[in-house]
């Protein structure tokens, strides 16, 4: 990038910290040349056309794009021993996320409870090279006795499963206490995220290939059937509808799985709906030609179903993008047995370019990038206007993205521990070039500049809203 700094003249005072120049990506807004003006790490100001700003330090971003730093509210940083917050949030700076919400399925056990998210909370300010709010969880069984301890201490989200991804740190919640959750979450005026796959449909899908001697990838697929995903949305938008709690939908991968949580919002069921990368723009044929490297859970599913989301997307049906990342190392990730090996896969450094290069492929509006990565997220999440705007009092986590560089995805030049991706070999139009934090450089030309203890905890005591896509 054609960055320069100039120094304020000696002995004057100037109105600004720093001004980042180029071209403005904004919600509702067409790119338009402009500038952010910051003071102590909040935007200031944001002014259209080239007027000159008086600040310490210019950054003049020429063509690129200048946009809020991305909000991936679904990533779990410590499901892989390996990878952890540091490094994870190391990825995240060198893809221009700026905030994380992660998960609290954690290898050392779920954060249930109010000690274990507060200790939780503690590390992310230690460890954190970019800001991170933290989702929390309910016990499996018993009383559900913390949510409003939990959500006073700042927790954004609740997130439950109705499939037993591990009985230990990522269980299966059965359907009464599903029902008590959601309860004592709406009473908290809290938000519920659910993982939707119907555990027994699974469960008979991966013993009857197992029967009959299939474990390849495409078995994988076949084990959970679209019916297995739209059975658990349905009934959980009916579980919202009995309650009332605010409900999301993590990881759509079906248009029926939209349709039903559009329907339940004409019946004034407050739910949103999430997609991932990987579901937009990979198929299951990945399953056959990658293998074990493509499977997630749900699974990719058919061509068709990639055209249906990015409809919803297009349409606002669809509300945001997350890239659900988690950082296995390659080992987990081999093997002839596909039900053997992890499911997940890497996505937080690569989201950004990826969701880029896809939306301008598809001669959608630039708009909707900083719709389903930054604004729909963060308001979803209780952390708008603080994250994912550049309003002012804004936090300044501002990303410049040079939409024209040609590069192609090489796992191993990543900044993920895990030295794999599903996208490896993909070349991309756009990459991320430099990410500020709180008007300070975490990414800059190619290395992550920002270190461990430069992240804060983001406590999200905002009410979560869901705001109609107007790109
Ligand atoms: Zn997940």
């Amino acid at each position: 990038m054609n960055g320069s700094a100039e120094n304020g003249a000696a002995g004057s005072a100037s109105a600004f910290d720093l001004v980042v120049r180029g071209r403005l990506l904004l919600p509702g807004q067409p790119l338009t040349s402009g500038s952010v003006a910051v003071i102590d790490g909040s935007v200031a100001a944001v002014t259209l056309g080239d007027a000159e700003l008086d600040a310490e330090v210019v950054i003049d971003a020429g063509d690129a794009l200048v946009l809020p730093g991305v909000v991936d509210v679904h990533v779990h940083t410590r499901s892989a021993a390996t990878e952890g917050i540091e490094r994870a949030t190391r990825a995240a700076a060198a893809g221009g996320v700026t905030t994380i919400v992660d998960m609290p399925y954690d290898a050392d056990g779920m954060i249930a409870g109010l000690d274990a998210f507060e200790a939780k909370a503690a590390d992310v300010e230690r460890e954190a090279v970019v800001d991170a709010a933290l989702w929390a969880t309910v016990p499996p069984s018993g009383p559900i006795t913390e949510v409003d301890a939990l959500r006073r201490a700042g927790a954004a989200a609740f997130k439950l499963s109705t499939f037993d991804t591990d009985p230990r740190r990522f269980p299966r919640i059965d359907d009464a206490q599903l029902l008590a959750a959601f309860a004592a979450i709406a009473k908290t005026d809290g938000l519920v995220g659910v993982h939707c796959e119907n555990d027994e449909i699974v469960r008979a899908g991966i013993a009857a290939e197992r029967a009959a001697g299939h474990h390849d990838g495409p078995a994988h697929a076949r084990s959970r059937p679209p019916l297995a995903e739209i059975e658990a949305i349905g009934r959980c938008l009916e579980l919202a509808r009995a309650t009332g709690v605010r409900l999301h939908l993590c990881h759509v991968t079906l248009g029926r799985g939209i349709e039903l949580a559009d329907r339940a919002r004409a019946a004034r069921v407050d739910v949103t709906a999430e997609t991932c990368p990987h579901y937009l723009l990979l198929d299951e044929y990945e399953l056959t030609r990658q293998g074990a490297t493509a499977k997630i859970n749900p699974p990719l599913r058919a061509p068709s179903e990639v055209g249906a989301l990015w409809q919803a997307l297009a349409a606002g049906t669809c509300d945001l993008v997350a890239s659900d990342h988690v950082g296995w190392p390659v080992e987990r990730k081999r093997g002839d047995d596909i039900f053997a090996v992890a499911a997940g896969a890497p996505g937080l450094e690569l989201m950004l370019p990826l969701m880029h290069d896809a939306i301008v492929a598809r001669g959608l509006p630039p708009a909707l990038l900083v719709h389903a990565l930054c604004e729909a997220p963060a308001r979803r999440f209780g952390l708008w206007p603080r994250k994912g705007s550049l309003l002012p009092g804004a936090d300044a986590d501002l990303v410049v993205l040079d939409p024209d560089e040609r590069w192609t995805i090489d796992p191993a030049r990543l900044t993920t521990a895990c030295g794999w991706s599903p996208y490896e070999g993909r070349e991309l139009h756009g990459r991320v070039r430099l990410v500020l934090l709180r008007g300070r450089q975490v990414y800059a030309d190619g290395a992550v500049v920002g270190a461990a203890g430069g992240g804060r905890f983001v406590g999200a005591n905002g009410i979560a809203t869901r705001e109609v896509a107007h790109v």
